[in-house]
């Protein structure tokens, strides 16, 4: 025989919390209460397997339910001394649907259940209330009526309606014993004449009825539509529960209410919830008055707490509050009802709560004992914490969306609408905030992109160059806006009818993707004290250092307010891109020999060593990785006949040849072609440059500061040890005529990134002339893939829609393919080297899934975005508490 029923309450509990999958989430709750003391009806489960079997079986009831269902009616009968059905004092219970994960589309809750033209009589003389017997049955013709026999609530609603407007009356609570009675008659006629029965009479088949409703919901189209975008398969089913009533509708000694243990929007340590005199079930959330609060500290001018309404019964609750958390070890949501002053408990879950409260909650338990630290840190998911770091919406402002796009880099911002980078940068000096509005963005709008408070485009995905670069800088950004229509000619967009001009202010949320019309008020973020707690504790675990990709001094900056180790990452040529540089760097790459490269070159050197100065201040003491030029130098081409004069002009050449040289240039797969090291090995100038002014900052820091700092040079693009050799002896010719010429010396040292196959095939080579590897997992991605991320948005959506990739491969490390490359570069390079320094300074550095993946391989350090590094660093604590033995110390 299969057990399909399980019982809880009054000393029988068949189930347990880990039962969930089984008994479903309330069911299994509710036996874990029973079990440990806490007053909870009587009742039953029908497991979730049964809901299996039935569908299976054609719809059909496996023959031995029905024995095993009226055994655990009699033991409920038993346990509170009524009969079910009986005319005199009988029996009512409630049947809930539960599932394993709470599930919107499953059937509504029936209370009542067992109330017919007899039984009712009996409730109100052994209630001594007939309001109450008729409030009773009224609800339950509603409840059966809509949920089981499905006429519209709102016929109902309507009865009661008229009913109060006959009585001239405002609150249910208010209509007579007599009323509620003609009410129950208006019911019965309406069912009558909807469904062309009477209403079932007969108890059992009530109950049959509604065991029926439940199990058939689970297949109904809200249900299977819930389940789909929640990939829920339809196997898991529904369990059944069916519980002896308690009722808190029987008078002013009795209540109905519902409540967290704390506080689930701050995470305070302070009892938060509602509750109604004279109530049942849904009233306290469905509006029909005003609900209370529990505590008197929380009670308005004018409101009546629990607290003081109901002193024994909140007395007691705050002792299930306490038993509830200790036992459970978390914040629970709770459902009660109290009857005559008695309390009960209805339903307990885990509360769902904000990250600030999730992390408050944890850091709070930690300390007071209730769980171990570790504990503590695995509990917060760590790109909740994003939406910790940056300005939202205040969820209770209005708003007009005029459309969506893509979530690309979290936080919100307000501000007029510009159409090009100069002019949101030449706005943003004056003073205003801007949103910058583009088709897509390109490396030459990262000064627009700066000075912008969000970024807008309308074509591009999660990884196109403003979203990489948006959550590079922590601005807030939406992509792939395909509903919004921009106009570079007329400077205006247009969505779903509404146009607005430059100038005109817009709001985007980049946590959501929406855009609104004018200003929505905001909440600003607060680091609060629980924040820093938790990240001291993960940074107590961890064994990877959180170093930081960043350039300018305000990302270092904020890099190191976050936590940051130092820089992993420092791209150089994002400071040529300076409109003030610019003009140097495109005469030195249109410059036709060496000479006229060195001339321009000079004028770069100040800038750079000022750069340098500039971040290694800032991160005094601490490494600093910096890369070498990367990228094509077509990437720096003057654009135009203006431009090209102005270069021409400069340089001393005619247009003729500029522009030639220009079309020599010009590369068909740039990504693929004259960058990297390969500038380092053609123009050895370039590099020569940029060592010398890395070398000469960090002498002026090391004698401003007295810490000097340890540069850590970067070549890009290495794919053999012999192109890492000769730049590698560039350097350090460099560090000689600068040493030289200075009188003192500085340790450095001189590394390169893995981001070529090659140069993962061949780590053990590499690593000869290598003091570390930074794997730089965008272009090995790329590479391994064959893959170019910039037109990946076409396809790649679909790809990871159809499962062919489980995830987007530049957002979480492809560990099959690309990590296998990883792991051999790691264990190559060691081999050679034993300590041979190991980091990671792609896109993945900040994924919480891809650290755990650097854990795994023993990688030294992560590199991330400036506003990722608290994320980095509570994953990376969780990737060591995961790779521990001991996880609950
Ligand atoms: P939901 O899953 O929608 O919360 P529930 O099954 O928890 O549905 O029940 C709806 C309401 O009915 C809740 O307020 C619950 O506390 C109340 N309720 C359920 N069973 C009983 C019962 N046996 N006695 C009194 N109230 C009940
Ligand atoms: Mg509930
Ligand atoms: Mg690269």
């Amino acid at each position: 025989m299969t057990k399909w029923v399980y019982n809880f309450g009054a000393g029988q509990n068949d189930g347990r919390a880990e039962m969930r999958n089984l008994l479903g989430g309330k069911g299994a709750n509710l036996a874990e209460m029973a079990s440990i003391g806490l007053p909870v009806p009587p009742g039953f489960t029908i497991s979730t397997d049964l809901c299996t079997a039935f569908y299976k079986n054609d719809r059909r009831y496996p023959d031995d339910l029905d024995d095993q269902v009226l055994e655990a009616l009699a033991r409920i009968e038993t346990a509170v001394g009524l009969k079910f059905g009986d005319a005199q004092n009988p029996l009512l219970v409630s049947v809930r649907s539960g599932a394993r994960v709470s599930m919107p589309g499953m059937m509504d809750t029936v209370l009542n259940l067992g109330l017919n033209d007899e039984t009712v009589k009996g409730l109100a003389t052994a209630s001594g209330d007939a309001r109450f017997a008729w409030d009773s049955y009224r609800r339950f013709i509603q409840m059966f009526g809509s949920v089981v026999l499905g006429v519209d609530h709102h016929r109902f609603e309507e009865i009661i309606d008229q009913a109060k407007i006959d009585a001239d009356v405002i609150e249910d609570t208010a209509l007579t014993a007599h009323q509620w009675e003609e009410v129950v008659e208006a019911y019965q006629a309406l069912v009558l004449n909807e469904t062309g029965k009477p209403f079932p009479q007969s108890p059992h088949e009530q109950l049959w009825s509604a065991i029926g409703a439940v199990f058939g919901s689970w297949m109904n189209t809200r249900a299977i539509t819930y389940r789909r975008l929640h990939d829920i398969p339809a196997d898991w089913g529904t369990a059944v529960n069916v519980q002896a009533m308690v009722f808190g509708n029987r008078g002013t000694d009795c209540a109905t209410g519902v409540c967290f243990t704390r506080d689930p929007s701050t995470g305070e340590d302070i009892f938060y919830g509602e509750f109604l005199v004279n109530a049942q079930g849904e009233d306290v959330v469905a509006g029909i008055r005003t609900p209370q609060p529990l505590s008197k500290l929380r009670a308005k001018p004018g409101e009546i707490s629990m607290e003081e309404a109901l002193p024994e019964a909140y007395a007691e609750l705050l002792k299930v509050r306490e038993t509830l958390e200790t036992h459970y070890k978390d914040m629970q949501d709770i459902e009660f009802t109290v009857q005559s002053n008695v309390l009960y408990m209805l339903q307990t879950r885990s509360g769902k709560r904000t990250a600030a409260a999730g992390l408050r909650i944890a850091v709070e338990m930690a300390e007071g004992g209730l769980i171990g630290r570790s504990e503590a840190l695995m509990r917060i998911n760590p790109a909740s914490l994003d939406q910790l770091l940056h300005p939202m919406l205040d969820p209770d402002a209005k708003r007009t969306l005029i459309s969506r796009g893509l979530p690309a880099s979290p936080g919100a911002a307000s501000g007029i609408v510009v159409f090009s980078a100069d002019e949101a940068e030449m706005r943003a000096q004056k003073g205003e905030g801007v949103i910058l509005v583009r088709v897509e963005t390109s490396p030459e709008d990262i000064h627009g992109m700066h000075a912008a408070r969000g970024i807008l485009t309308t074509r591009g995905g999660m990884t196109s160059h403003a979203a990489v670069v948006a959550r590079g800088m922590g601005r807030p950004c939406v992509s792939g806006a395909g509903g919004i229509a921009v106009d570079y000619g007329s400077q205006t967009l247009s969505a779903g009818g509404r146009m607005v001009r430059s100038g005109e202010v817009i709001t985007i949320d980049g946590a959501t993707g929406e855009i609104f019309l004018g200003y929505v008020a905001m909440i600003e973020p607060k680091v609060s004290g629980h924040f820093g707690t938790m990240m001291e504790w993960a940074d107590d675990v961890r064994t990877m250092a959180v170093r930081a990709n960043a350039e300018t001094p305000l990302d270092a900056e904020t890099a190191k307010r976050f936590g940051a180790e130092g820089i992993g990452l420092c791209r150089t040529e994002h400071m040529f891109f300076d409109p003030s540089r610019i003009g140097a760097m495109r005469q030195m790459i249109m410059a036709n020999d060496m000479d006229g490269r060195r001339t321009a070159l000079a004028k770069l050197l100040p800038f750079q060593r000022d750069d340098f100065i500039a971040l290694f201040r800032i991160m005094a003491g601490k490494p600093v990785t910096i890369r070498l030029l990367d990228p094509p130098l077509h990437e720096f081409l003057p654009h135009g006949e203006h431009e090209l004069m102005e270069v021409a002009a400069a340089i001393g050449v005619d247009m003729a040849t500029m522009t030639q040289r220009a079309a020599d240039l010009s590369e068909a797969n740039p990504m693929l072609g004259h960058r990297g090291c390969r500038l380092g090995i053609t123009y050895p100038e370039i590099y020569e440059m940029q060592a010398r002014a890395i070398f000469e900052a960090a002498l002026a820091v090391a004698e401003e500061t007295g810490a000097a700092p340890v540069p850590e040079i970067m070549i890009p693009l290495v794919g053999s040890k012999r192109e890492l050799e000769i730049t590698r002896a560039q350097v350090d010719r460099m560090a000689k005529e600068v040493f030289a010429a200075a009188g003192k010396t500085l340790e450095y040292q001189v590394g390169t990134m893995i981001e070529l196959p090659r140069a993962a095939l061949l780590a053990d080579q590499i690593a000869e002339q290598a003091d570390f590897f930074s794997f730089g997992t965008n272009d090995l991605t790329q590479t391994v893939f064959g893959l170019s991320r910039d037109d990946a948005g076409k396809f790649l959506p679909k790809y990871v829609e159809s499962g062919i990739f489980e995830k987007d491969p530049f957002i979480s490390l492809d560990r099959d393919g690309v990590g296998l490359l990883v792991k051999m570069a790691v264990e190559k390079g060691r081999a050679t080297k034993g300590k041979i320094k190991l980091g990671i300074c792609g896109e993945h550095g900040g994924d919480p899934a891809s650290i755990t993946f650097c854990q795994e391989v023993g990688l030294d350090y992560i590199s991330c975005s400036p506003y990722r590094v608290p994320v980095a660093r509570l994953a990376a604590a969780q990737a060591a508490i995961g790779t521990r033995s001991d996880r609950t110390a």
